[in-house]
């Protein structure tokens, strides 16, 4: 077996546990910020004077530790509709006249007790007041990047907002007192992932993980061998220059003691280059030995 091949089946395993709890720590983050981090203070909707059948689009953003929100909405301009025979009206969107007519009639049949003859509409375009139409709600959770998102949609006045939890009415939306109740507030577990978001936050924390370890393993081998011990599987050593056990060469104490930056250096390119980087250059990495 070549020694490049060893080194990939003896840290292999090690750097796809790292990636796996790498990926786990990052969706765990993103969730928490979901769910924890402070919601933003941002600009209520304004409901401004719209001409007829032109898009009014306004998006407010904010960010808190770990999570993005952002929320638009278009507005459309509602049309009056009023019943003439008895006076009732209702305001509707431009597109919902007809479903208007057919609500007022009954109404007025319902409360009337007796059939609506000859029917009479006004439809007032100028009284218009303007209404929410489109609804988009975005959290990105995440840190140091955003790795996860939801996304959803609302149409018309009684949207339901697509793939999470709606709030509680849309009306919540606009209103700046109820942004921050739990509807609005739009608490949810983004399960979408953001790519470069996730891979780079996967990566530094798997780069922790394994700097962790890596760490762990370092301060073992160097207990070890100052125990006159051997640095791969601790079997008593007792002068041998290699391991009867596992075969590894003896390293002496006095280059593994104190744990130096040219063994934590070494450890890293693998086992064969440091057992000869050790031999040609530990000492004056780490300078002349304290005599005991
Ligand atoms: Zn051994």
């Amino acid at each position: 077996m070549t020694s490049s091949s060893r080194h990939l089946r003896r840290h292999l395993p090690r750097a796809l546990l790292c990636a796996g709890l790498g990926l786990c720590a990052t969706v765990s983050v993103s969730w928490a910020c979901a769910l924890w981090s402070p919601h933003p203070n941002m600009d209520p909707f304004t409901m401004g004077n719209v001409p007829l059948g032109e898009p009014n689009i306004q998006v407010r953003e904010g960010s808190s530790f770990g999570r993005t929100y952002r929320l638009a909405m278009t507005q459309r301009v509602q049309v009056l509709v009023r019943l003439v025979n008895d006076g009732s009206s209702i305001h509707v969107p431009e597109d919902d006249v007809d479903t208007a007519k057919a609500f007022l009639l009954k109404q007025a049949e319902s409360s009337g007790g007796r059939r609506v003859d000859n029917p009479e509409f006004e439809v007032d375009r100028g009284a218009g007041q303007l209404s929410m139409d489109v609804v988009y709600a975005e959290v990105r959770s995440g840190w140091p990047l955003r790795a996860l998102i939801e996304r959803s949609l609302g149409k018309g006045a009684d949207a339901k907002l697509i793939g999470s939890d709606p709030p509680a009415s849309l009306d919540a939306l606009t209103s700046p007192g109820k942004l921050r109740s739990w509807g609005a507030d739009y608490r949810t577990m983004p399960i979408f992932p953001i790519w470069s978001g996730l891979l780079v936050n996967t990566a530094l924390y798997a780069s922790l993980v394994w700097l962790a370890t890596f760490g762990l393993g370092i301060a073992r081998r160097a207990k070890r061998t100052r125990r006159g011990r051997c640095a791969e599987c601790g079997y008593e050593l007792a002068g041998l220059t290699k391991c009867p056990e596992c075969g590894t060469e003896a390293v002496k104490p006095d280059f593994a003691s104190p744990v130096s930056l040219s063994r934590c250096f070494a450890f890293s390119l693998g086992r064969d280059h440091a057992v000869s980087l050790r031999r040609d250059h530990a000492v004056s990495l780490v300078g002349p030995r304290s005599t005991p």
